[in-house]
């Protein structure tokens, strides 16, 4: 499903991301692990082509993204659903807004068509009858929801979320985890889930990769992840637990 080849990326005369292959394979879901500054973000928007890399290729299915066209990567997109972190809703839209956004920008879809998708969205996030509301109205947990249902809105065949637990307590990035793990399954999407978050990869993830100072430096199951003897792979769990 995507492919990074060789890839790297310099800012200025910095590397934040140096010969990184990775491969995600259809309906599977990674986690991408790593501390601050390790080089994921720039990974995620390195695959939903809002950087191009400095050297290599990143495929999505059958088409190299980093050198098209801002058009032929908007087709591209189409297949792509987004979770940002903190949720990013549009605070000036009600949630119904937010959701249908996606529909309204790339569909001709008539409204009613529209409001009827919205409303299934939400319900498969499990929120019934709150598009008139604001977001500035939700909780933590329910703006993520929302922001998935917006996601999922246009059908993706990948889903990238970026630091899902950020700002959210234990209990509700459990059920937030939970979701990721549900709509992987019901919608049998490939899922990317860049997190700093190690206990919350182990429960998602089929694989995760880790980052460390640019370099991918381990990618294995989870059940085999944990027994990877690299020193920089065993200080992060160590920095986990002391935290
Ligand atoms: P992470 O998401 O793991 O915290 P990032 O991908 O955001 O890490 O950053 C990796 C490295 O690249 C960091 O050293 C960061 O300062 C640098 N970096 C990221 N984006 C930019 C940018 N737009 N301009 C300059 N440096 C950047």
């Amino acid at each position: 499903m995507i492919k990074i080849k060789n890839v790297s990326k310099y800012f200025n005369t910095k590397a934040a991301l140096k010969q990184v292959n990775l491969e995600i394979f259809d309906g599977e879901t990674l986690a991408i692990i790593g501390g601050s500054g390790s080089g994921k973000s720039t990974l995620l928007r390195l695959m939903i082509g809002l950087i191009q890399p400095s050297e290599g290729e990143i495929w999505i299915d059958e088409d190299e993204i980093s050198k098209m066209s801002e058009e032929d990567l908007t087709r591209v997109r189409l297949k792509m659903g987004m979770v940002f972190q903190y949720s990013a809703l549009f605070d000036s839209m009600s949630v119904g807004d937010n959701v249908a956004f996606g529909l309204v920008e790339h569909t001709d879809l008539p409204k009613d068509k529209i409001n009827s998708i919205v409303k299934e969205k939400l319900h498969q996030v499990g929120l019934e009858g709150v598009e008139n509301l604001m977001p500035n109205e939700l909780s933590g947990g329910m703006k993520k929801r929302v922001s998935l249902a917006r996601a999922i809105a246009i059908n993706p065949q990948i889903i990238f979320y970026d630091e899902p637990s950020s700002g959210l307590d234990p209990i509700t990035t459990r059920t937030i985890d939970e979701l990721i793990i549900s709509t992987q399954k019901s919608l049998r999407v490939t899922s990317v889930v860049v997190t700093h978050d190690m206990a919350s990869a182990c429960r998602i993830a089929d694989r995760i990769a880790m980052v460390y100072k640019g370099e991918l430096i381990a990618l294995d199951t989870v059940e085999n992840f944990r027994k990877i003897n690299d020193p920089r792979v065993q200080d992060f769990f160590k920095s986990l637990v002391t935290q």
